[in-house]
């Protein structure tokens, strides 16, 4: 099977019915970006910024973040790299860096983490953000906030990023291209007010790792509820579905970069509902791309639309059923 996903790495991610789905990659260190050329993978759907930080024995300083998305950015060529700027705290705590500022978190996950701190620490934000639009020069930029919970969450990191490109405008230091600012959607709250938010967005991403433990109120890393709530399940799905309607009306492009994406029935179940662009795990691109390629969509498309009006007990056996059925 290995063999039949490299055979297929220069083929397009097209369903026999000729629906084009942009499928990326995930990505944090500078070694990743070889995954680009080994899966034929379009860009990087979500490079994150804190796996440098996580493997760091002291805090990176600008010089170093630099030159890591400029390695990057030269690596990926023509590919886009979408950077997310820093997720540290909750389950990525840095030993050099206190986050939390009252002590132990009781809940890290939802604690003091990601855009929170970095919209604190606005000297750790600003250096990010040099170091990212130096380093994109001459290119486009695509950065995006993660858990954004509040539309006024990515108004200000927006603003903190349009401040330094300014900033080095002002010093007739080369600038993006283009710089283009994009959402996570981890936290439900966020779907809520996302009318607000989306004629502001260039581009919206979903993160469903922390989205599914968020809306199920479960632990992501708790071995006890990792079965017990299934990501094929109403809820989600229809949640999703809601998410995905929005953004196209509104005609803002929308990723699904969580590990949800790179499981093939799921990919599957998401490109039912709508989802056009998946960022997956590396090992995920062969499986994921052979599903799209022997894919009905419109057909598929029927089925989701009434597996969600009416769900049974079993959503992912019925999925699975039609699957194996329609030889997916
Ligand atoms: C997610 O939460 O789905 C996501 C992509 O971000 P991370 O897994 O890094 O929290
Ligand atoms: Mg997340």
């Amino acid at each position: 099977r290995r063999a039949a996903f490299a055979a297929m790495k220069g083929e397009p991610p097209v369903t026999r019915d000729g629906t084009y789905v942009a499928l990326m990659v995930n990505a944090g260190l500078r070694d990743d970006v070889a995954a680009l050329d080994l899966t034929g993978a379009e860009g990087i759907g979500l490079f994150r910024t804190e796996f440098q930080f996580l493997v760091s024995a002291t805090m990176p300083q600008r010089e170093r973040q630099q030159r890591l998305y400029r390695d990057v950015l030269d690596a990926a060529g023509d590919r886009p790299v979408t950077f997310r700027t820093v997720d540290i705290g909750g389950d990525k705590a840095l030993p050099y860096m206190r986050v939390d500022s009252e002590g132990q978190e009781e809940n890290p996950a939802m604690g003091w983490r990601a855009l929170r701190v970095a919209l604190e620490r606005e000297g750790l934000m600003k250096a990010q953000a040099r170091a990212l639009i130096e380093a994109a020069a001459g290119r486009t930029l695509n950065v995006m906030f993660p858990l954004v919970s509040e539309p006024w969450e990515f108004d200000e990191a927006r603003a903190l990023f349009e401040a330094q490109r300014r900033w080095l405008s002002a010093r007739n230091r080369k600038l993006p291209a283009a710089i283009r600012y994009g959402a996570m959607l981890e936290v439900p709250a966020l779907a809520e007010t996302l009318d607000l938010l989306l004629p502001r967005l260039d581009f919206l991403s979903v993160g469903t790792n922390d989205l599914t433990q968020f809306l199920f109120a479960a632990d992501r890393a708790h071995p006890k509820l990792a079965e017990r709530y299934d990501w094929l399940s109403p809820a989600i799905l229809r949640f999703l579905k809601r998410v995905v309607d929005q953004a196209r009306d509104a005609g803002v492009p929308t990723t699904v970069c969580g590990e949800m994406g790179g499981r093939t029935l799921e990919a599957m179940t998401l490109i039912g509902l709508g989802v056009e662009r998946l960022s997956v795990t590396p090992v995920a691109v062969g499986p994921v791309k052979a599903m799209i390629r022997s894919l009905e969509l419109a057909p598929l498309r029927k089925l989701v639309g009434e597996l969600l009006v009416s769900p049974p007990r079993d959503l992912r056996g019925r999925l699975t059923d039609w699957a194996v059925d329609q030889g997916v």
